[in-house]
C-alpha cells in the first residue's frame, strides 16, 4: 500500500485530492527512502546514439525567421550561429522578398539546418509540471519526449518527482545523458527530509536550510491542502527564509487555506508565483472572504471541489472595478507572477472536447488514459454527472480569469505559461499549445504569448537565485542554445505547434492534410528531430498497449 500511496500522493499534488492518500502523504512524505522512489518515478533510460544531434562545434541555422522572445517582432532571414551550447552570432542573411546569397559567413560550420522559410523561437518553458510516474507511464521518458518534441526546453518541477529522483533526472539532464528538458526542482514544504513534520515557523525555516544545502532550487506551497500544518505563518517564514537562501515560492492556494491565506495576502508576504486560479476570486469577494460553498460541500469530493469552485465568478467585484484595479496594482507592486495554467481545467469547460482530443490514441499511454476516468476510486477525473450548467458556469470563470490575467499583463504583471499536465486528458508537451491559445483567447497578442513562454519564464526561474540577466529565454549572442524551430509561422496560428499539427485544406490537391508540428528543438546545442521524438512516443505507447492486451483504439464511455 505504501508503494502506491506515494507517487499518487505527490502526483494528485495540484489537482486531485483523495482522502486516505492525504494522509498517508503527510506520514511517508518524512520516510522519503530511495526504494519508494525507485518503484514508482522510474528514471529515464540514457540517451542513445542518435537521439539528438551534437553539440556541435559550430551549428549555423541557415535562413531563419527569428522570434526572439523579448516581444521584438519577427526579423529574418538570418542566420544564427552556435557554438557548442551557446548562441555566440545571429547574421543578418539576407532581405524580404530576394533570394538569399549563396556563400554566406560562417563558413566552416560543423553541422548546418537549412531552416530557409521556418521560424526559431527561445525554447519553451514548461513553469508547472509533474513527471510521468510509473500509474501513467513506464517510466519519466515518456513525458520529457513530449516535452522535447513540443519545443519544451526547460520545466519547473512543482515537484517533477519526489526529492531523491528529481535531483538525480536534474543532474543528468544537465550533463545530457536523458534526452529530457532542463529540470528546476521545487518540492513541497516539508517533504523529502527525515526530521518530521513541519508545523511551525521554526520547523519551516529548519526545512528550508536543508533544502537550500539539498540542492532544491524552491518550495511548493499548498495552503493546507494535506493538513500539513501549512498555515499563514508558516508560509510566510517560509517564503522568508527562502529568499535569505536564493530559493523561488510558487504556491496553489488550496480552497483548505484560502479564507486565512489568499492571493493578495500571499502577495503581501512576498509570494513569487501563484500557480492555478484559486485565490485570485477569493481576494475580490464581495460579500466577505468565503466563497458560497453550498451546504453539502465537501471538499474531498471531487466533483464539488472542481465544479462549484466555477460559482464564484458571480460573487466578486466585477472587472473595471476600483477593487478590482487595486488589487491587481497591489499584485503589481509586489511583483507576484501568475501562472495560470488554464489547460488543466478546460476540459471543465468543453468535456467532449478534451476526452476526444486528437492526440490520444496515438499517444496517450493506456494507463494514463484509464486514470482520466471518471470514478470515486480514481482520482484521475471529477466527472461524476458533469452536466451543461456545469460547463457553462467554467465559461463564465474562464471568461472573467481571463480578463484579470490580460488587465494584469497590460499593468506590467507578469504571466508564465504552465500546464499541470497528466491529469484530466492533458498530456505532456501537447497541453503546452493549447495554453498558449488560451492566452490568445485572454487578449494577449501572440508575441505576447510567445514572451510568457520563454522571456518571462526565464525570469521568474533566475530572480530568485539573484540572476537578472537569465542565460536563457531569448535568443541573443551569449545565450544557451535552447531553440524551437518550426516550418508555420506561430504567431499566426498556435495549433500548428501541436505534435499532431492542424488540418488545412490544400488548395492545389482539394485535399485535407495536417500542417506544422515542431520540426527541431534544439536544448543545449543538441539536435532533436521532434517528429523522431513523437514517432518514438507512438512505439512507446503501441508497446504498452501490445503488453497490456489492449486494443489499439482507447475505450470511450
Ligand atoms: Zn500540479
Amino acid at each position: 500500500m505504501k508503494k502506491a500511496a506515494y507517487p499518487l500522493a505527490i502526483a494528485l499534488a495540484c489537482v486531485i485530492s483523495f482522502a486516505s492518500a492525504q494522509q498517508k502523504a503527510t506520514d511517508e512524505a518524512h520516510s522519503d527512502t530511495r526504494d519508494q522512489d525507485s518503484d514508482s518515478w522510474h528514471p529515464a533510460p540514457a540517451r542513445e546514439a542518435g537521439e539528438g544531434t551534437g553539440p556541435f562545434r559550430k551549428l549555423v541555422v541557415r535562413g531563419v525567421t527569428l522570434i526572439d522572445g523579448t516581444g521584438a517582432p519577427p526579423r529574418g532571414p538570418v542566420d544564427i550561429v552556435i557554438e557548442g551550447n551557446t548562441i555566440t552570432d545571429i547574421l543578418r542573411a539576407g532581405t524580404p522578398g530576394l533570394p538569399m546569397q549563396h556563400g554566406r559567413e560562417p563558413r566552416d560550420a560543423e553541422h548546418e539546418i537549412d531552416a530557409a522559410g521556418s521560424y526559431a523561437m527561445p525554447g519553451f518553458i514548461d513553469m508547472h509540471v509533474h513527471g510521468s510516474s510509473t500509474d501513467k507511464a513506464p517510466d519519466l521518458g515518456y513525458a520529457y519526449k513530449l516535452w522535447l518534441a513540443h519545443g519544451i526546453t526547460t520545466v519547473r518541477g512543482v515537484p517533477l518527482a519526489p526529492h531523491a529522483v528529481a535531483t538525480s533526472e536534474q543532474a543528468r539532464s544537465a550533463r545530457n545523458e536523458i534526452a529530457a528538458p532542463r529540470i528546476f526542482n521545487y518540492q513541497i514544504l516539508g517533504w523529502g527530509w527525515r526530521q518530521g513534520p513541519v508545523r511551525t515557523p521554526q520547523r519551516a525555516r529548519e526545512w528550508v536550510r536543508w533544502a537550500a544545502k539539498s540542492g532544491i532550487d524552491g518550495i511548493k506551497f499548498m495552503n493546507g491542502y494535506f493538513d500539513s500544518g501549512e498555515t499563514p505563518e508558516v508560509i510566510a517564514a517560509a517564503i522568508d527564509e527562502a529568499h535569505n537562501n536564493k530559493m523561488g515560492t510558487v504556491a496553489h492556494l488550496a480552497q483548505t487555506g484560502v479564507a486565512g491565506f489568499n492571493a493578495r495576502q500571499a502577495g503581501a508576504a512576498h509570494l513569487d508565483t501563484i500557480t492555478h486560479f484559486y485565490g485570485h476570486f477569493e481576494s475580490l469577494l464581495k460579500a466577505d472572504a468565503i466563497p458560497k460553498y453550498g451546504p453539502d460541500y465537501n471538499f474531498y469530493d471531487e466533483q464539488h471541489r472542481f465544479g462549484d469552485i466555477a460559482d464564484i465568478w458571480d460573487q466578486i467585484h466585477p472587472p473595471g472595478s476600483a477593487e478590482w484595479q487595486e488589487y491587481l496594482e497591489h499584485q503589481r507592486a509586489a511583483g507576484v507572477t501568475f501562472d495560470p495554467t488554464m489547460t488543466i481545467y478546460a476540459a471543465s469547460r468543453n468535456l467532449m472536447a478534451a476526452r476526444n482530443a486528437d492526440f490520444h490514441d496515438r499517444y496517450t499511454m493506456p494507463q494514463l488514459w484509464d486514470y482520466f476516468q471518471s470514478s470515486r476510486q480514481n482520482h484521475g477525473s471529477y466527472f461524476f454527472d458533469w452536466t451543461t450548467r456545469r460547463e457553462v458556469q467554467w465559461r463564465r470563470f474562464y471568461e472573467r480569469f481571463m480578463t484579470l490575467l490580460n488587465d494584469y499583463k497590460n499593468l506590467g504583471g507578469r504571466i508564465t505559461t504552465g500546464t499541470d499536465s497528466g491529469f484530466i486528458f492533458k498530456i505532456y508537451g501537447f497541453s503546452f499549445p493549447e495554453e498558449m491559445e488560451l492566452l490568445q483567447e485572454a487578449g494577449f497578442h501572440p508575441l505576447e504569448v510567445v514572451r510568457a513562454a520563454t522571456m518571462h519564464g526565464a525570469l521568474t526561474l533566475y530572480e530568485p537565485k539573484g540572476i537578472r540577466d537569465p542565460p536563457l529565454g531569448v535568443v541573443r549572442a551569449g545565450k544557451l542554445a535552447d531553440l524551437v524551430i518550426v516550418k508555420e509561422n506561430p504567431l499566426q496560428d498556435f495549433k500548428t505547434l501541436y505534435g499532431t499539427g492542424t488540418p488545412r485544406l490544400n488548395e492545389v490537391t482539394q485535399r485535407l492534410e495536417r500542417v506544422g508540428g515542431v520540426s527541431y528543438t534544439i536544448k543545449d546545442g543538441i539536435v532533436y528531430d521532434a517528429k523522431k521524438l513523437l514517432a518514438e512516443v507512438a512505439e512507446m505507447v503501441a508497446a504498452e498497449k501490445r503488453r497490456l492486451g489492449r486494443p489499439d483504439r482507447l475505450p470511450q464511455p
